[in-house]
Order: C-alpha cells, then sequence, then structure tokens
C-alpha cells in the first residue's frame, strides 16, 4: 500500500491538514493500511464536509473513494449493500432508471455513503424520511482492533448508535446496508412560491403537505425590516413517468474570485434578483430528480466562488418552541454583521437522528455560507450562543468554529458516545482534527 504525504482542505477551504494518505481498493488492503498506519487515522470519504471534521493533521488518512462497489441489490426489498466510497451519483445513475431514489440524500451527490453515515446526513425531506441513519439495516466497520464487526439496531447497538452520525470516531464503515424508495418516475413535481417576509416563509414550511414529502426555503440572509426572511418555498413530490433527461454539462468556476465580487452590495442585490425570479402565485414544473436534489452540483468547483480565504457555512437547528424566535434572531446578526451571502437554506426536521451525536432534531434548520473575512468569528460565537439560548445545535458536518463547551451542551447524549468509544477504541487510534478542537475524546 503505498502512502503518500498530502494535504486535504474542508471543503469550505479555511481548514487544511497534512496527513500521510492511502488509498485502498479493497477491504483487504484497507486492513493492510490501518495496521501500518503511523499514529492516529481518519476516513476520509468525498472531502464534502465544510470545516475540519474530516481533517487529522499530523497523523494519517484513509481514503475510501476507490471503495465503491454495489455488493447486492434485492429488487423485491430495495435493500441495498454497498462499500463506503459509492456517492449519491452511482446511486442515482445505478437505480433512478430502476425506479429507485436514495431515501435521504443530502444537497451534494458527490458525497460518499461512508460519509454520509458518519455525519448521519439529512435530506429536503427529513421532516417525514429521517436522516440517512433511519433507512441503515447495518453497517460493516473497520474498528481500532483490526477486526471488522457487524452493528445494528439489534446486533452491537452501542456501536451502530455511535458511528450513524460518529464523525467517523469508532472506525471505518467497510459496508452499508440501506433501503432504497421506490419512485414512479425520474422526475419530481415542483411548486415554488415567493413569500414576502419570515413569518409567511415559515408559515408555509409548517403546512402540511400531502404527496410532497420534499421542502426547502431558500431565504434573503440579507433582507431586513419588514423583509426580513422573505424567501421562496420548493415543496415537491414524485412524479408519475420516466423522461428522457437532458445530460447537462457541468460548469466549472475556473478560478478563485476575487473578494470584491462576494461584497455586501453585490450579494444584496443578488439576492433581490433572485427572490423575484419566481411570480408571488408560484409556480410548479416537473424536473429532473438530479436538478432538484442537487443544484450547486451543476457548478463543479463553486466553493473557489468565495476566494482564497474561503469561507465557513454555519447550519443549526432549533427545537420548534421558540423556533421562528431563534431564526428571526439568526437572521437579524446575519444583517446586522452584512455577512450572509446566496446560500441561506430553511428546512424543517421531524424526526431526531438515530445516533448518539445525529444532528437531526424536531424543529427548524438553518444554514448559511459566510465568506471568511475579519470579524468572522464574533458572528459565528454570536451565532453559538443564539442557537444554545433556543436549545438547539450546530452541525458538525459544516462546523468549525464551535467551543468544546457549546458542543457538550448540544450534544446530551456524548457521554454514551464516549462510553462507547472506551470500549471499542480505548487508544483513541480513530481521530481528527474537529474531534481535538472540542475535546470528544476527552474522558473516552
Ligand atoms: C453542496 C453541499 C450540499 C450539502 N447538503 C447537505 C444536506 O442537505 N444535508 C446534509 O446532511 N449534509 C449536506 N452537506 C454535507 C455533506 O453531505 C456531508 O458533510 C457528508 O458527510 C460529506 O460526505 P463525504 O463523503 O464528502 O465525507 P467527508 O467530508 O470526506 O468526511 C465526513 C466525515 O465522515 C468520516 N468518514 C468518511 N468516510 C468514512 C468511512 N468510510 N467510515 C467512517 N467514517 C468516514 C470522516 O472521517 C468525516 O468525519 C452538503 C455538502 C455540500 C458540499
Amino acid at each position: 500500500m503505498a502512502w503518500r504525504e498530502m494535504t486535504l482542505t474542508g471543503w469550505g477551504r479555511v481548514h487544511q491538514a497534512r496527513s500521510r494518505a492511502a488509498r485502498p481498493e479493497r477491504l483487504s488492503e484497507l486492513q493492510r493500511a490501518l495496521k501500518g498506519a503511523e499514529g492516529t487515522v481518519a476516513g476520509v470519504g468525498a472531502g464534502r464536509s465544510y470545516g475540519d471534521v474530516g481533517l487529522n493533521g499530523g497523523g494519517s488518512a484513509l481514503l475510501t473513494t476507490r471503495l465503491d462497489r454495489f455488493l447486492s441489490f434485492d429488487e423485491a426489498t430495495g435493500e441495498l449493500v454497498a462499500e463506503p466510497g459509492v456517492t449519491w451519483r452511482d446511486l442515482l445513475d445505478t437505480f433512478l432508471p430502476r425506479g429507485y431514489l436514495a431515501p435521504v440524500t443530502p444537497g451534494t451527490a458527490f458525497a460518499t455513503l461512508g460519509g454520509g453515515v458518519a455525519n448521519d446526513v439529512h435530506g429536503k425531506n427529513q421532516e417525514t424520511a429521517g436522516s440517512l441513519g433511519d433507512h441503515v439495516n447495518w453497517l460493516d466497520i473497520l474498528t481500532a482492533s483490526g477486526e471488522v464487526v457487524r452493528a445494528s439496531r439489534d446486533q452491537n447497538a452501542d456501536m451502530f448508535r455511535a458511528t450513524v452520525g460518529g464523525i467517523g470516531l469508532t472506525g471505518i464503515v467497510t459496508g452499508i446496508s440501506l433501503t432504497m424508495a421506490r419512485v414512479p418516475g425520474n422526475t419530481a413535481l415542483v411548486h415554488s412560491r415567493r413569500l414576502p417576509d419570515l413569518d409567511s416563509t415559515l408559515a408555509a414550511l409548517m403546512e402540511p403537505r400531502p404527496g410532497q414529502p420534499y421542502t426547502v426555503a431558500w431565504v434573503d440572509a440579507l433582507a431586513g425590516g419588514r423583509e426580513l426572511g422573505r424567501g421562496i418555498l420548493e415543496a415537491a413530490g414524485p412524479a408519475d413517468g420516466f423522461v428522457p433527461e437532458k445530460q447537462a454539462k457541468s460548469l466549472a468556476m475556473p478560478l478563485d474570485l476575487p473578494g470584491f465580487v462576494l461584497g455586501k452590495a453585490g450579494v444584496r442585490a443578488f439576492n433581490a434578483l433572485y427572490w423575484r425570479r419566481v411570480s408571488a402565485a408560484g409556480s410548479e414544473a416537473r424536473v429532473p430528480w438530479r436538478k432538484f436534489l442537487y443544484p450547486l452540483d451543476a457548478i463543479l468547483h463553486w466553493n473557489r466562488m468565495y476566494g482564497r480565504q474561503g469561507f465557513h457555512q454555519f447550519q443549526c437547528v432549533v427545537p420548534h418552541a421558540g423556533g421562528p424566535y431563534a431564526i428571526r434572531r439568526l437572521l437579524e446578526a446575519f444583517g446586522r454583521a452584512g455577512r450572509g451571502s446566496f446560500l441561506a437554506v430553511l428546512k424543517a426536521m421531524g424526526r431526531p437522528g438515530p445516533g448518539d451525536l445525529s444532528f437531526a432534531m424536531p424543529g427548524l434548520t438553518l444554514a448559511v455560507d459566510i465568506p471568511n473575512r475579519p470579524g468572522v468569528e464574533e458572528l459565528l460565537r454570536e451565532l453559538e450562543h443564539i442557537t444554545l439560548d433556543a436549545g438547539g445545535r450546530v452541525y458538525l458536518a459544516k462546523d468549525s468554529a464551535l467551543t468544546p463547551d457549546a458542543f457538550r451542551a448540544m450534544y446530551p447524549d456524548l457521554p454514551r458516545f464516549r462510553e462507547t468509544l472506551r470500549r471499542w477504541d480505548p487508544e483513541g487510534r480513530f481521530e481528527t482534527d474537529l474531534a481535538r478542537r472540542l475535546r470528544i475524546r476527552e474522558g473516552a
């Protein structure tokens, strides 16, 4: 197994880490690589997490993208068994023509299933479908001892709970059994409507919508006063029939944009135009799942848009009780700092995630990109406080700034997670920059 010094980077490009990296192609190679790895080890997927959750500076990185085989598929039950490097794009290309869609997907198809399990990712249908872990039947995990163990709700249940959303700290996921969802076609019927303020955006988000399990609101994070929280609501459900899909060519962001392009005035103008693109009366369109689920994937390397300094993404979830007030405070904080960007997304969550460190809880989740400029730390600290006050939590897949105290308060099942780490990895073989920053292993 060849090892190479590499610099790995979070998707937001603020955090980087030098690691010794290996890219095994088979389970046996992965096992050998773990045995031969120097120091601490982190599993790495497609590098689509924004901050430092997938980095392990000074240690070893096991890159899983070539462990990307489908191992079995049962047409009758929809049960798929796959290696961790399989991406949502692979799932879409292979299974959508056969009438199956991933039950849950993040907003990028480039993420791997292994990375998705480690963050217990959620999609636009979280309110009804829950998060990824809710659809996982079992996991095979290469543990610190070098042994592969199977974990499910009934077998090694502590390991299952700790691995789903466990940000890679229990071991390397080597196999995933997942139940795929049946769909009647390859398109979604998408209703879009424009909403003038936060109250109407939140009310629309919470309306019961039979037949439309996918919902997302795009919010203008820089609008203030009476227009605070104005947005566009998209609600979608599966449409019947297969239509030929045009192979859209992906565009690529060719270079780092200079900082001034993302100045406050430019972003304000863009957001105002974007909001007006949908009429107040609303519209309906049949849209390929690929386009509806992964709008950002159409532009490769879009993260270069924020220039060399990179960007943070802040994402939190706040419980329904007090949630609207907290969302208002968060948007006001962005407005005051003039730091919001194009991509502010609001979704409703309906179910807690099944993992000890799962992010999901019933409530409202807000995600906003923030260009990395002087003063950003103060803003992130303020957002952390508002989230804590509301009884919410920050998403580790996006985080790069949370403090250990806030993390402990936001993730009440941390003691149980640590107990499981003590049992399965007493010497702390698996480690990441985020885990060190948040002192996750302290006491484990
Ligand atoms: C455009 C965009 C949209 C997104 N939208 C959403 C969204 O809607 N919902 C959402 O939940 N997330 C979303 N995300 C975040 C993304 O889905 C998650 O960060 C996901 O976990 C990334 O997967 P990855 O393969 O890139 O993993 P990486 O980022 O490489 O790693 C993530 C974590 O998984 C661990 N890991 C990776 N592989 C394994 C393995 N085989 N075994 C054990 N641990 C492993 C790593 O150690 C790390 O802790 C989005 C990201 C982008 C860029």
